[in-house]
């Protein structure tokens, strides 16, 4: 027969529930004289309708601390949570005579917030990302998250105490504060009411809990009120090489620095800006419209036409594989509002410049943006969190703002894995482009090298060749006044570089105007073919090709209805499913 009950209306969902409404306690009579209802009142309020609502309760029972959400919250719905921890508080209070105490929570807690003049990186406690903050219990009963401070570590050539900022109420003199760190202790000025402010000096490198201690009057001991993770990095340095494309006009160079480092300094890092001499190929547009996306927003590929811009780059420029290239290039009409494209873990990005405000601000913060995908393999901070989009001030929403998280700083150092689409090479997303010592096993005997043309005919190329392109869905080298199909068939020598006496030459597919004839290979404005003297004399059975239809996923969606597409597989065909699966390069016997 139970003494005490709390009728609960059925609802499916703790959020559903009205409390004064749904949960009541039934007492008998007989009961008042050992549980007043003073006390039922209080147990209702303090800590069955906190339950029931998700917050969480803390109580001291048994000489400890107990979080009764966290505690039971994993095997019960927070409905019969809230009641069992209700009559457990029944029980205490008729073995003790009173409930157990509720965390004071009116001790003085201080919240960092942001400085108006931090240099380096704070990451304030969110309520939407709770577990990105370390829980702790302050004076062991006040529950509390710690926030994030970065900076350079201590003994780094230009790192310097950096300004945070806290807020507390109830102080009245700020010489009672002071923030405490294994290096010394640092005094707290005040700012404004219940704000305050202190330089904290530059630190070791690695991770340290600061404690803001407060100290009522000489005879009292130090009261901790507040606790912030201080992450003291070792700096970082990236280039970025800005390119100019046809008529595009840039900026001066050490302003958008000035603006990118200060943007980085929270995660401790720096930029190398140079800007690039302006670049009038325009041949990469093949619409002479500017850029067309196509069907992009995967953020792990680029569409062709900026793939080519990149490809034919790459062709008459050194490029240096561990900088970063940001290409500023109009947008086509219709392609949206973007302001920049670059894939995660890529080197090659795209600015848009006619979508840019023509301001140093805004052209620093897309490239921040841009490089975060690029360099640091960065999401976008509502796919990373969860959190609606553009409703935050991360670099990486689309809320114009320019904070980095914790866990960015923490990225820039150790990347996330990214997937894409089975490419983890940086550079099979561009064109298949193997290095030639990869091809070694496909050599033939002479030293030459065999491949398909897009005539589906084979070449065989000298010992002299440096590099190599086979067409993952790639377009002719056209003429502008070319018109007709563009596509390069897949998997077939796309162009090829010969290196002699360290002089490279570049001969590109070409194709006759208005039909599909292969007509050989020849330098990028056509002038000089290349004059093939060994194929007739090659009677190998190799070829070299790649093998994009392989993986169609993030090819097929540019070809769909393309007859020529899976030439490629047809070629496949009668090969060993062994040689097909992995492998990024076949060899083909005849
Ligand atoms: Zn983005």
């Amino acid at each position: 027969q139970p003494w005490l009950e709390f009728p609960v209306r059925d609802r499916p969902y703790a959020r559903d529930f009205d409390w004064s409404q749904d949960v009541r306690i039934l007492k008998p009579a007989s009961l008042d004289d050992v549980l007043p209802d003073s006390i039922t009142e209080r147990v209702l309020t303090e800590v069955i309708q906190p339950l029931i609502s998700g917050q969480q309760v803390y109580l001291y029972w048994e000489g400890e601390n107990r979080n009764l959400a966290n505690e039971t919250r994993s095997d019960s719905t927070e409905v019969r949570t809230a009641v069992r921890w209700g009559l457990e508080c029944f029980n205490y209070y008729l073995a003790n005579g009173a409930l157990p105490s509720v965390g004071n929570a009116t001790a003085p807690v201080a919240q960092f917030v942001d400085h108006p003049q931090q240099q380096y990186g704070f990451d304030a406690f969110n309520e939407a990302l709770p577990n990105d903050y370390p829980e702790v219990l302050l004076q062991d009963s006040i529950p509390y998250r710690v926030a994030w401070k970065s900076q350079l570590a201590l003994g780094e050539p230009s790192a310097q105490a950096d300004s945070i900022s806290f807020a507390i109420k109830g102080i009245s003199d700020p010489a009672t504060l002071s923030l405490s760190t294994p290096l010394g202790n640092y005094p707290v000025a005040q700012r404004g009411h219940d704000s305050y402010g202190v330089a904290l000096p530059t630190q070791p490198e690695g991770e340290i809990l600061a404690e803001l201690l407060y100290t009522a009057d000489a005879n009292a001991d130090p009261v901790v009120v507040g606790l912030l993770n201080v992450l003291a990095y070792a700096p970082e340095v990236r280039t970025v090489h800005i390119v100019p494309v046809g008529s595009a006009n840039f900026l001066a160079a050490g302003a958008v620095k000035q603006r990118l480092d200060e943007i980085y300094a929270q995660g401790a890092l720096t930029w190398n800006v140079e800007v690039e001499p302006a670049w009038d190929n325009r041949r990469w547009d093949l619409t002479l419209d500017g850029a067309n996306l196509e069907e992009s927003g995967l953020l792990t590929a680029y569409p062709p036409e900026l793939r080519n811009c990149i490809t034919r780059y790459q062709t008459s420029h050194s490029v240096n594989p561990n900088h970063y290239y940001l290409f500023l290039v109009p947008l086509a009409q219709g392609e949206g509002d973007l302001l920049g494209y670059m894939p995660r873990k890529r080197k090659f990005g795209f600015l848009f410049s006619n979508q840019l405000p023509q301001s140093i601000e805004a052209y620093a913060v897309a490239a921040a943006h841009e490089l975060g995908h690029g360099a640091f393999r960065f999401d976008h901070w509502w796919t990373e969190t969860g959190l609606p989009q553009g409703t935050t001030d991360n670099l990486m929403d689309y809320g114009g703002g320019t904070t980095l998280a914790k866990r960015q700083w923490e990225y820039i150092r150790n990347p996330q894995t990214v997937n894409t689409l089975g490419e983890e090479d940086e550079d099979a997303a561009l064109t298949a482009t193997p290095q030639i010592s990869e091809l070694a096993d496909f050599r033939n005997e002479e030293g030459t090298y065999t491949f398909i043309t897009p005539a589906k005919t084979l070449i065989t190329l000298p010992h002299t060749l440096s590099e190599v392109y086979f067409s993952t869905g790639d377009n002719w080298s056209l003429q502008n006044e070319c018109s007709g199909l563009y596509l390069l068939p897949i998997g077939t020598l796309a162009f090829f570089a010969l290196e002699e006496e360290g002089e490279k030459n570049y001969f590109y597919a070409q194709k006759q105007c208005g039909n599909d004839q292969f007509m050989g290979y020849a330098s990028a404005n056509s002038d000089i073919s290349y004059f093939d003297t060994i194929s007739h004399t090659n009677l190998r059975s190799i070829s070299m090709v790649s093998q994009p239809c392989a993986a169609p996923k993030p090819y097929s969606r540019y070809f769909r209805g393309n007859p020529m597409t899976c030439l490629w597989r047809n070629i496949l065909r009668g090969i060993p499913n062994s040689t097909r699966a992995g492998a990024p390069w076949a060899r083909l016997i005849f």
